[in-house]
This record gives C-alpha cells, structure tokens and sequence, in this order.
C-alpha cells in the first residue's frame, strides 16, 4: 500500500499553527512557560510543577518533520514550532500528561527524551498506597463529566 505520512503531518502542522498562532516561534520569540494550565495544575493532589515530567528536544537531532507537535493533544498542545530554523520547542511544558511519552514513541529521529519513568512510577505508587481511593474517585468523576481523554 502507498502511503506517506510526511505531506498529512505538514498539513496538520500547518493547521495545527494556524489554529494555535502563539505556537508558533521564531529565534526571538520563545517564551517558554512553566506555569501549567488550571485544569492541569495539580497531578492526583501533588503540585504539576513539582514533578519534572515533559520532553526535551535534542536540537541537534530534531530534523523538523512536526511530528510531535501533531501527535500532542490540542488540549495539552505542549510544543511550538519554529517554521524559520525547522524546529519543535517544548512551549508548555507542564502541560505534558504526566507518564505520557507519545511524542517520544513518534520520534522516529530519537531526538525527544524524558527523566526516567521510574520516577513517574514510583510517584503512582506512592499515591496508590497513601491515598487508594484518590484515583478511583478521580476516575468516576472523569467518567461522569467524559473527561478521560489527554
Ligand atoms: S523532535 Fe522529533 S518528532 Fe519533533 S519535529 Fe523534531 S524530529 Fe520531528
Ligand atoms: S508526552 Fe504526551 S502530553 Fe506530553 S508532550 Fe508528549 S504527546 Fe504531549
């Protein structure tokens, strides 16, 4: 089967900057934010900014191809773009899904990294055993109100 992903990534890249134009960056225009949104400002009762879980771009091995930015959701929408050098930039990076690393899978130039998962495990871990009803509860109300998407 003949198939090309790269014309559908460029197109969606082109829209998804068209959408979101503060996405888009340039050399002199990056203003990378830490504060995370509201909806996002808390991880199962921990500070979002107290965990240190988002991508880092190896700048060196990014090619440019926008993959990333179109596989993170437009409700976390964690990169920009910068059409003049052809580079993702991590703009929002407490806005990243805690324990999500689609963005890396996608890379297929391995130019997006992560702290160790471990981390990211041993956090659950200690949320399950001081609070195990936490995320139960936490997921019926997502459940209720159809929030279980990223
Ligand atoms: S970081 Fe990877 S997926 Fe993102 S634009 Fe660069 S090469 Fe493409
Ligand atoms: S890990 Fe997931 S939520 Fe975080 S930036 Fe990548 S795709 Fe977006």
């Amino acid at each position: 089967m003949e198939y090309k992903i790269y014309p559908k990534v460029k197109e969606e890249l082109k829209k998804r900057l068209e959408k979101y134009p503060d996405h888009k960056v340039n050399s002199i225009n990056v203003n990378v934010t830490y504060d995370p949104n509201n909806e996002f400002s808390k991880w199962h009762g921990m500070k979002r900014k107290d965990i240190i879980w988002y991508p880092k771009i190896d700048e060196n091995k990014c090619t440019g191809c926008g993959l990333c930015v179109v596989t993170c959701s437009e409700k976390r929408n964690v990169f920009g773009y910068d059409p003049e050098k052809r580079k993702a930039v991590v703009l929002f990076p407490n806005n990243c899904m805690v324990g999500c690393n689609n963005c890396q899978i996608a890379c297929i130039w391995n130019a997006i990294s992560f702290l160790d998962f471990s981390m990211v495990k041993n956090m659950s871990e200690g949320v399950l055993k001081t609070s195990p009803d936490l995320i139960k509860n936490e997921i019926t109300w997502k459940i209720k109100n159809q929030e279980l998407s990223i």
